[in-house]
């Protein structure tokens, strides 16, 4: 059985501390032990974390754009590879893992390769004196990922961080521990001086060293909202910056005069891609009650044809959900949902697929919910689970669709322009679409509003995240006595 150890310094490290299996959630074969990080063992990635940041910031940004680069060219070189064993570990299918997660993990590395050279700080004149500020790294960030695209996760938060002369300890999910040490593999090979990207493995317990760690400047943490409020407390006792990128129940607004086509794609896309298993999924779709019935319709048509089956099939489209215990979950709330009243019109049932009889395949499942209150609708599933709710005025709506602790994403259909920008302004979400969903390239911010995440990923918006400035004052005549 091959071994997961940790990666620290450009070297594995074989732990100290528990080891844990590692299973293939389409098959429930064991495919690897990992070995977490002890107290000791995490020690040692700060101390070379430590030697590493004093290298790295010391380097031009083109420098170290160019291994960014390089890292990038590499990611993608490796697709096919780090695709399969992504698919592999999360028991998403692997047509999804060959054209997003590395994809998506190289174009970030990428963007902020090419960032890197461009970030400076300004100028103030001040009559003869005059001012600058320089943006300057923040230290150690920690990273800690989520179970659902870990690949991407870990590029996410590391390109930003390393562009700006930060060094990055990372934590994969429990989970889904294989690529993130990839990842570390790929930078080693690209040039990446020793330290400057560590990797470290296991679960909670883990996750709170670095949270407590006083050489930790930043946490950035992509999970549940319970977890990042738990972050959030653990990191103000030594006042380390935060990104905390949470779950939602993002709603879909689909207006009378949509696109019909479009907007059953959309729900398509935004409720069942990785077998529902993405945070910004529009899971209330809100359609308008004169196209209730010519919606569903297209809505039912069209995911009875999708492919339920063994992620590594190129013909699948909804793999296997992450484990047992998620599946657990998942069929709690398509349970909670008939007892508490709601119509179940498609799917509700656990799959058997054949030669992956130890995972656990959920059916892409449609409710029609006239009650706001039902806990399908309130709390967040993270499964194939859409609900459909109907209605008639744009206020009524609005006002639905934000009555919500989250605030991550939101979707509006409509061909009406001034309707679509209106709707948008007074949707509390951070990252909405317009005739579109789920659509996330790099170069734009993503992130939450309220109880959904502080910070944004991507963009420009992501540099802010991750350095902090100095303002350097410089006197050009004398100040003279002050008293
Ligand atoms: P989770 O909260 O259970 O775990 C996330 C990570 O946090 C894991 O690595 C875990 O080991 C670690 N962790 C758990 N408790 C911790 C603690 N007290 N201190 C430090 N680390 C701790 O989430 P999950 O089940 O892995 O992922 C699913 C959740 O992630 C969903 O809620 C989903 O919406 C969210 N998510 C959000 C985004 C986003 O960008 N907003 C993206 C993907 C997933």
């Amino acid at each position: 059985m091959q071994s997961i150890p940790l990666f620290i310094d450009n070297k594995t490290l074989l732990g100290s501390g528990k080891k844990f299996e590692n299973y293939n959630p389409a098959t429930g074969e064991v495919t690897h032990i990992v070995t977490s990080a002890s107290p000791e063992d995490f020690e040692k990635s700060i101390e070379s974390a430590k030697k590493g940041f004093k290298i790295w910031s010391a380097m031009s940004p083109t420098e170290r754009g160019r291994i960014l680069h390089k890292a990038s060219a590499l990611l993608r070189e490796k697709n096919d590879e780090l695709a399969n064993l992504e698919s592999q570990d999360s028991g998403k299918p692997i047509r999804e893992a060959l054209t997003v997660d590395v994809i998506s993990g190289a174009d970030c590395l990428e963007y902020y390769a090419g960032l890197a050279p461009t970030l400076h700080g300004e100028h103030f004149q001040l009559g003869s004196d005059f001012a600058y500020t320089k943006r300057e790294p923040l230290g150690i960030c920690a990273g800690i990922g989520a179970w659902n695209y870990p690949i991407q996760i870990a590029c996410w938060k590391a390109a930003p961080a390393l562009a700006c002369g930060n060094v990055m300890i990372f934590k994969p999910a429990e989970l889904t521990p294989l690529t993130a040490f990839k990842l570390a593999e790929v930078f080693r090979e690209a040039g990446l001086p020793d330290g400057v990207f560590n990797v470290v493995q296991g679960d909670a317990s883990v996750g709170q060293m670095m949270t407590a760690h006083p050489d930790i400047a930043k946490v950035s943490i992509t999970g549940e909202v319970g977890t990042g409020k738990k972050v959030m407390a653990a990191s103000a006792t030594t006042l380390k910056h935060v990104t905390l990128e949470l779950g939602g129940k993002s709603p879909i607004l689909i207006f009378e005069d949509a696109d019909l086509e479009e907007a059953v794609n959309g729900a398509l896309l935004g409720n069942f891609y990785t077998q529902g298993e993405i945070c910004s999924n529009g899971t209330r779709v809100f359609v308008h009650e004169s196209i209730k019935e010519k919606f569903l319709e297209k809505l039912i048509q069209q995911t009875k044809s999708l492919k339920i089956g063994n992620p590594s099939n190129p013909e699948t489209q909804i793999g296997a959900l992450i484990n047992e215990t998620h599946f657990i979950k998942v069929m709690g709330y398509i349970n909670l949902g008939k007892e508490q009243g709601a119509e179940l019109i498609y799917g509700g049932n656990q799959i058997q697929v054949a030669g992956c009889e130890g995972g656990f395949f959920v059916e892409p499942t449609i409710f029609r919910s006239s009650d706001d209150q039902d806990k399908i609708v309130k709390e967040e599933i993270f499964g194939p689970v859409m609900t459909v709710m109907t209605f008639t005025d744009e206020e009524e709506v609005l006002s639905r669709a934000n009555d919500t602790p989250f605030g991550l994403a939101a979707g509006v259909y409509t061909k009406d322009l001034r309707r679509a920008h209106r709707v948008v302004s007074n949707l509390q979400a951070g990252m909405c679409w317009i005739n579109t969903y789920n659509i996330n390239p790099v170069e734009i911010p993503f992130g939450g509003n309220k109880q959904s995440g502080i910070g944004r990923e991507n963009g420009l918006a992501a540099i802010e995240h991750y350095s902090q400035l100095k303002t350097v004052y410089v006197a050009m005549k004398d100040l003279g006595n002050p008293f």
